[in-house]
C-alpha cells in the first residue's frame, strides 16, 4: 500500500512471529531439538531469483534477516550451524537465549517418553505439540508471500522446524526450491509439513512449475500434495504437507493433505485471517 518492496514486507512479516515468545514453532520460543537446543531455519528470496538462508542457527531471534544478508552481503546462498551464527554475530546479531522456559518446560515433559516419531503438524492426531500441557498454539512453519504495488514477488519462510528433531535435522523450510520458490515471471509457493516428504519432491519449486504449465494456484498446490501421496499412500494419512501459493496475477489458493490448514491473506483493502485451505483428507 504504502509502494515498499515484497522483499522488506515479508522480512518484517514473519519478524512478527520470530519475536512472539508464545509461538512454539518458529523463532524464540520455538521448540527445541531433542538435546534441549533451539535451532531455526530460514529463507528469502527476491524478485530477481536472488536468494539466502540459514539452517541450524542457534541464538537468533530473526534468522530471516540472517538469511537476508546472506543473500546481499555474500556471494554464497546458505550458511549452517555456527558458519551462519559466526556471520550473524559479524553482520551485528546479538546472541540470545531462545529457549523460554515454557519450551523448556516441554521438551522435559516429552523427554519422560522420549518417543521419536518424526510427525508434524497440529492437523496430525499423533503428534501434536500444541497438546503438550501449556501449550494452546498451533505448530508451524510460517511462510510468506508478497507482491508490491510494482507486481514483484518476494517469499520468505522461518521455523524452528520439527518439536524434538534430532540435533542437526534440517528440514524443507530453508531449502530453496522445497520450502519456499519465487519466480517473477510465475508465482510464488512456500510449503509447511513434514519437511522430509517436500524436499523429496522438492514442492515449492514443483508448485511453481505447474503454476508455469497453467494451474491455478489451488490447483498447482493440490497437484504437488497428491505427487507426495502418491508416492507414499502407506503414510500420507499420518503426515500434514500442506502448499500455499500466488499466481503474478495476484491469485492465491492452498492445498494439504490433512484437514485444518489455515492461512491469511492480506490485501490494500482487506485482511482475511483463517481462511480454510482444501484438503485431500
Ligand atoms: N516444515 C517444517 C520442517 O519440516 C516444519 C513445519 O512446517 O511445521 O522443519
Amino acid at each position: 500500500k504504502n509502494n515498499g518492496s515484497a522483499l522488506d514486507a515479508v522480512e518484517k512479516g514473519v519478524h512478527v512471529p520470530e519475536a512472539d515468545p508464545n509461538n512454539q514453532s518458529v523463532g524464540l520460543g520455538g521448540f527445541p531439538d531433542r538435546d534441549g537446543i533451539v535451532t531455526l531455519d530460514a529463507c528469502i528470496m527476491d524478485e530477481l531469483g536472488n536468494c539466502g538462508s540459514v539452517a541450524a542457527l542457534q541464538n537468533i531471534v530473526h534468522p530471516i534477516s540472517v538469511a537476508r544478508l546472506v543473500m546481499e552481503k555474500t556471494p554464497h546462498v546458505m550458511l549452517v550451524g555456527e558458519g551462519a551464527l559466526k556471520f550473524a554475530l559479524e553482520q551485528g546479531f546479538k546472541k540470545e537465549n531462545l529457549l523460554t522456559p515454557k519450551s523448556e518446560k516441554d521438551w522435559k515433559e516429552w523427554l519422560k517418553k522420549s518417543e521419536y516419531n518424526p510427525q508434524i503438524n497440529s492437523e496430525n492426531k499423533s503428534f501434536r505439540p500444541d497438546k503438550l500441557p501449556g501449550n494452546k498454539l498451533n505448530h508451524d512453519t510460517i511462510g510468506m508471500l508478497a507482491m508490491d504495488a510494482k507486481g514483484n514477488l518476494s517469499g520468505a519462510c522461518t521455523t524452528s522446524g520439527m518439536g524434538f528433531k534430532m540435533h542437526g535435522r534440517v528440514g524443507d523450510s530453508p531449502i530453496i526450491g522445497a520450502g519456499l520458490f519465487v519466480d517473477n515471471e510465475v508465482g510464488a509457493a512456500t510449503s509447511t509439513g513434514v519437511g522430509e516428504e517436500v524436499i523429496r519432491n522438492v514442492g515449492s519449486f514443483l508448485v511453481v512449475e505447474l503454476m508455469r504449465q497453467g494451474y491455478s494456484p489451488e490447483e498447482a498446490c493440490k497437484a504437488a500434495v497428491m505427487r507426495i501421496i502418491k508416492k507414499k499412500p502407506e503414510i500420507a494419512k499420518d503426515i500434514q504437507v500442506g502448499f500455499l501459493a500466488i499466481n503474478k496475477q495476484g491469485k492465491y489458493g492452498a492445498y494439504a493433505i490433512q484437514k485444518g490448514f489455515s492461512f491469511a491473506v492480506c490485501d490494500k483493502t482487506d485482511q482475511k485471517l483463517l481462511i480454510k485451505g482444501k484438503s485431500y483428507y
